[in-house]
């Protein structure tokens, strides 16, 4: 049963509450309660990874590590100084889980599934006295003196509706669901409106999709969005490409949707994508390649003898064909302007972008509170003294590959220690 009256209540049971709450008990913060609106927590890191659960990313640097934050990036200095992937890295060794890295950096646990995780957070919680509610949603909340009166909706097969609470300390820690971000504007925040982040385009090449599968590493793509007010966004990205039969996804292509979430949103999911399929080579250098090829391979056909090896046959049949070019003809035939096409297709394919794709493994929202308006050293509010708020409700996003996780184990830990904090200072109000 949930009392009346409680020091501190962190309300959403995901990753960063978690984090905050546990985090806060064991650094000596009493009768800490956690909130969750439904009636299992922890379903986000229980799918995420593809049941895995990629819990964070071998980048040990915070000045590395933030540039993976389309949203938060440089602001996110302070807090990572303080909590970063090698703290997370020890303080789930600490409490008993083991996490290993891949060879693209990202960190799964050693048991590779999600369960294990969910299962560390839910035992430490309950070693350090943490109070878990399931089915129990923070509705409203008001500033009053001595902390929050908070009313609770229970789910809807509970005998009793609502419940009122007084509590000396809130942490928001509801994630992108909108009630968390009505509660922030209801307590005197800015809301940046959220947008997607981390999907796939759709383009407008039919044939392109025949070849759904194909990947590539590495590409350049270079994506330009026109504006409402004419201007030209141009958003860049390299590594590693997947077609799909809707157009193109992969870990570059969800890097730069990303970052060109907002853009992207902005001009209805359309632009044109300039795809450089031959990112490691300076177009000056493919031409002589190319002109090595009529010279040394003249009598070979053009569709049996690609430029390099990495090059997949299917998409460089597919880029013969678009140059207007036969792939039974030979080396020895391509005539120059040809050779201009084929460059031109290699180096530098334009596909218009007509809309967005489905989401990749993992999916955040770009938006949030404004993050002016928290203390990112305390993660408490600028604007609602004795209110915290933590992890993906904030204005911060990161790529895929383990940085979303991060960013939620941080500012919840922050959060803790703040708490504590207030707990040990004197004249300490909780
Ligand atoms: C399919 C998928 C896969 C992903 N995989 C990864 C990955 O491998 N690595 C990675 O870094 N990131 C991943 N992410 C992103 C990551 O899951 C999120 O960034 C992270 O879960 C955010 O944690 P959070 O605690 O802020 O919010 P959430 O995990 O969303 O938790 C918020 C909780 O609050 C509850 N809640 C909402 N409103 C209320 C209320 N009013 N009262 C009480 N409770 C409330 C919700 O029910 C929820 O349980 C993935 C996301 C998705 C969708």
């Amino acid at each position: 049963m949930l009392p009346d009256q409680v020091s501190v209540l962190v309300a959403g049971g995901g990753a960063s509450g978690f984090m905050a709450a546990i985090a806060a008990a064991e650094a000596g913060v009493a009768d800490v309660h956690l909130l969750e609106a439904t009636a299992e927590p922890l379903q986000k890191v229980r799918i995420s990874g593809g049941g895995r659960c990629n819990v964070t990313h071998a980048c040990w640097d915070p000045r590395a590590l933030v540039v993976h934050y389309p949203r938060g990036n440089r602001a996110l200095r302070g807090p990572f100084s303080r909590f970063a992937t090698g703290d997370a890295v020890a303080w789930f060794d600490d409490h008993g889980l083991q996490l290993v890295e891949e060879a693209d950096g990202r960190l799964f646990p050693r048991s590779n599934s999600s369960e294990s995780v969910v299962a560390t957070l839910r035992q430490a919680a309950q070693r350090a006295g943490v109070r878990v509610h399931t089915a129990l949603a923070l509705q409203q909340a008001h500033p009053i003196p001595a902390g929050f009166r908070c009313t609770l909706r229970a789910a809807a097969d509970s005998p009793t509706k609502q419940h009122q609470l007084l509590c000396k300390r809130l942490v928001l820690a509801t994630g992108g669901h909108p009630s968390g971000r009505h509660l922030a504007a209801a307590l005197g925040h800015s809301i940046v409106t959220p947008v997607p982040s981390l999907f796939s385009l759709t383009l407008a090449e039919p044939s392109l999709r025949e070849l759904a599968g194909v990947a590539m590493d590495p590409v350049d793509l270079r994506l330009t969005i026109c504006g409402a007010d004419g201007r030209s966004e141009l958003h860049r990205q390299r590594g590693a490409v997947l077609i799909t039969h809707q157009g193109l996804s992969g870990p570059a292509l969800l890097r730069l949707t990303a970052f060109a979430a907002r853009d992207l949103k902005q001009a209805g999911y359309r632009g044109e994508l300039v795809v450089n399929w031959a990112a490691g080579l300076p177009p000056e250098q493919l031409d002589q390649q190319l002109d090595q090829l009529r010279q040394q391979q003249a009598r070979r056909q053009l569709g049996s003898w690609r430029p390099w090896s990495s090059l997949s046959r299917r998409l460089w049949l597919h880029l013969l064909q678009a140059s207007g070019i036969d792939p039974q003809g030979r080396w020895a035939d391509l005539r120059r302007g040809q050779q201009q096409a084929l460059l031109q297709a290699l180096s530098a394919s334009r596909y218009a972008v007509i809309g967005r794709g489905p989401f990749g493994e993992e999916f955040v929202t770009a938006g949030g509170v404004e993050l002016g308006e928290i203390n990112l050293a305390t993660m408490e509010s600028r604007c609602c003294p004795g209110l915290q708020i933590v992890g993906e409700l904030l204005d911060v996003d990161g790529i895929t590959g383990g940085f979303n996780f991060q960013h939620c184990w941080t500012s919840g830990w922050l959060a803790a220690q703040a708490l504590a904090a207030a707990t040990t200072l004197p004249g300490a109000s909780i």
